[in-house]
C-alpha cells in the first residue's frame, strides 16, 4: 500500500488543540509534549514516543479518548499506533514479526474517555468496533446502532434472540458502552436477568424494595441479558412488568437478549411476554465461512498474532457453530505457539484442535434416512415427525430426529427446520439444545440416541 497516500496529521493537529483544552495545561504538556506524530496508514496515524512506558500510560490514559476526537473529526474509525524512537521494548514478546510497532488493542483497557467513563458493569472488550457483521447480525447490529444513537427512539423495546455464542451480550454491551461513552449524564444499568432476579430477591429479604425500584426505574437504558432465566420466576416478572411500563412511559430504553423467540419461553406472563414483543424482535443466527474467516481475522489482529490462512480456514471449516468454539480454537493455538515458540502449521492445528473439530460430516445421510429411522424407533411415521402436531408423543422424537441431523449432517437450522415441516431455525436450535440437556440430566437417554446415530450412519453408509 502507498503510504503516501494517506496524511491524517491535520486531524491529528486537531485532536492535540482539543486534548488542550480538556486537559490542564500540567497534564497535557507531560504526556503530550514528548509525542509527535510520525505518519499514517489508510486507517492509522502513527505516533512517535520516547519509550515503551510512555506508550503504555499514554494508552492507558488516553487513547480512548484520543480515539473518540479523532472519530468525531474524520468521520471513520482511524487508530493510533505508536512506534518507539528509541530501542524497542524488549517486554513485548514479538508473537507477530510483521508488525514493529504495537498495534492499538481497540478494546483493551483504555481507562480514560474524554470524560474518563469507565462504565462498571460493562465489559471493555464488547464494542462495536470489534463487532464482525456478517449476513447473520446485519439486521441486529444495525438495530442495536440505531439504538445505542438515539435511545429511547429507534427501536423500544429490542429484543435480540439467537442460540448461545452468537453474539447477544456482545451486542447488548455494545449498546450501553458507546451510549455512556457519547452523552453525558447518561444512566445505563446492564444486568443479566439472573442478577435482576437475585438483586429483587436480596431487596425484598432487607425491606430494600424501595431502593431497586429506584435504581431499575430511573434510568435512561436498562438492558437485561438472558431474559429466558425469567421462567417461573413469578415475582421477578411481575416487577419486571411494572420496571417495564414505568420506563416505557417515559420513553426510556429498553434492551433485552434471549436464547429463543419470546414465543418459546415457558412459564412467562402473557402480559410481560406482550411487552418483550412489543418493538423490535430480531434474530442471531450462526455466521457463515466467510463471517466465520473475517471474525477470526478481527481476533487475530487484537491479539497481535499472525495465524496461516491456511489454519485460518482448516478452523473455519471444522467449527461452524458459534463464535465463542471459534475463539476459544484461536486462544488454543496461541498458547501452543507461545509455550513451544512454533509456528502453527496445519498438521499441528489439526492435532491440537481434533477434540474442537466435530467429526467429519458424513455427507450421504440424507434427512429422510434420519426421519424413517428416528420415527420408527419411536413407532410413528416419518410424516409424524415432518408435520404439525405437537404431541408429548411427537414432539421429543421430532426433537431427537433434528438434534440427529444437526450431528450428522451439513444442513444449517434453517435447512433442518424447512425438512421438518417448515419450522423456524430457532426451534431447532432449541431442540438441539433440549436433547443436550436430556441426554446429562437422564443418563438412560444417550444410549439410545447414539445406537440411533449408530445406525443411521451405518444405514446412510452403506
Ligand atoms: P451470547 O451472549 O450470544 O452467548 P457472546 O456475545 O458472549 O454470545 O459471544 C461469544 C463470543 O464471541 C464473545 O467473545 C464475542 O465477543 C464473540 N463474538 C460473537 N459474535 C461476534 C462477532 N460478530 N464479531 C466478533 N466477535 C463476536
Ligand atoms: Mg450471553
Amino acid at each position: 500500500m502507498d503510504k503516501s497516500k494517506w496524511d491524517y496529521s491535520i486531524f491529528w493537529k486537531e485532536t492535540l488543540n482539543q486534548l488542550r483544552s480538556e486537559l490542564s495545561e500540567q497534564e497535557f504538556l507531560m504526556w503530550f509534549d514528548n509525542i509527535s506524530y510520525a505518519e499514517s496508514t489508510e486507517k492509522k496515524i502513527i505516533l512517535s514516543v520516547p519509550s515503551s512506558f510512555y506508550r503504555d500510560q499514554v494508552k492507558e490514559r488516553y487513547l480512548s479518548s484520543v480515539e473518540n476526537i479523532l472519530h468525531n473529526l474524520s468521520g471513520s474509525n482511524i487508530e493510533i499506533d505508536f512506534s518507539i524512537n528509541s530501542s524497542p521494548s524488549p517486554a513485548k514478546k514479538e508473537k507477530s514479526k510483521k508488525r514493529t510497532s504495537t498495534a492499538v488493542k481497540k478494546n483493551k483497557p483504555l481507562a480514560a474517555t474524554v470524560s474518563n467513563k469507565n462504565h462498571p458493569n460493562l465489559s471493555k472488550d464488547y464494542s462495536f468496533d470489534n463487532f464482525i457483521v456478517g449476513d447473520n447480525s446485519s439486521f441486529a447490529a444495525n438495530a442495536c446502532m440505531a439504538i445505542a444513537k438515539n435511545p429511547g427512539k429507534a427501536y423500544n423495546p429490542c429484543l435480540i434472540y439467537g442460540g448461545v455464542g452468537l453474539g447477544k451480550t456482545h451486542l447488548i454491551q455494545s449498546i450501553g458502552k458507546y451510549s455512556y461513552e457519547n452523552s453525558e449524564d447518561i444512566r445505563v444499568v446492564y444486568v443479566t436477568a439472573e442478577q435482576f432476579t437475585n438483586e429483587f430477591i436480596q431487596a425484598i429479604k432487607n425491606s430494600k424494595q424501595h431502593d431497586f425500584k429506584n435504581k431499575y426505574r430511573k434510568v435512561d437504558i436498562l438492558l437485561i441479558d438472558d431474559i429466558h432465566f425469567l421462567q417461573s420466576k413469578d415475582a421477578t416478572q411481575e416487577e419486571l412488568f411494572h420496571t417495564f411500563n414505568a420506563l416505557y412511559d417515559s420513553n426510556k430504553q429498553m434492551v433485552f437478549t434471549c436464547d429463543r423467540p419470546v414465543s418459546e419461553i415457558k412459564n412467562l406472563t402473557d402480559r410481560l411476554r406482550s411487552r418483550f414483543e412489543r418493538g423490535l424482535n430480531v434474530d442471531l443466527i450462526p455466521p457463515s465461512f466467510e463471517t466465520r474467516i473475517a471474525i477470526l481475522k478481527k481476533k487475530m489482529e487484537e491479539k497481535n498474532v499472525a495465524i496461516s490462512d491456511e489454519v485460518i480456514e482448516l478452523i473455519c471449516q471444522n467449527v461452524t457453530t458459534h463464535v465463542r468454539d471459534l475463539e476459544a480454537a484461536l486462544t488454543k493455538l496461541i498458547a501452543y505457539a507461545d509455550l513451544l515458540n512454533k509456528e502453527i502449521t496445519v498438521s499441528i492445528a489439526k492435532s491440537q484442535l481434533k477434540d474442537m473439530f466435530a467429526n467429519p460430516k458424513l455427507s450421504n445421510i440424507t434427512i429422510d434416512t434420519i426421519q424413517r429411522i428416528v420415527s420408527d424407533y419411536f413407532n410413528l411415521t416419518p410424516n409424524d415427525l415432518r408435520g404439525k402436531k405437537r404431541t408429548k408423543a411427537i414432539a421429543f422424537p421430532r426433537q431427537v430426529a433434528m438434534y440427529i441431523t444437526r450431528e450428522l449432517t451439513e444442513y444449517s437450522t434453517t435447512e433442518v427446520g424447512l425438512e421438518f415441516g417448515g419450522r423456524d431455525h430457532t426451534t431447532v436450535m432449541h431442540a438441539c439444545q433440549r436433547v443436550d440437556s436430556k441426554m446429562q440430566a437422564d443418563p438412560s437417554i444417550e444410549p439410545y440416541i447414539r445406537n440411533l446415530i449408530q445406525k443411521i450412519k451405518e444405514t446412510g453408509t452403506k
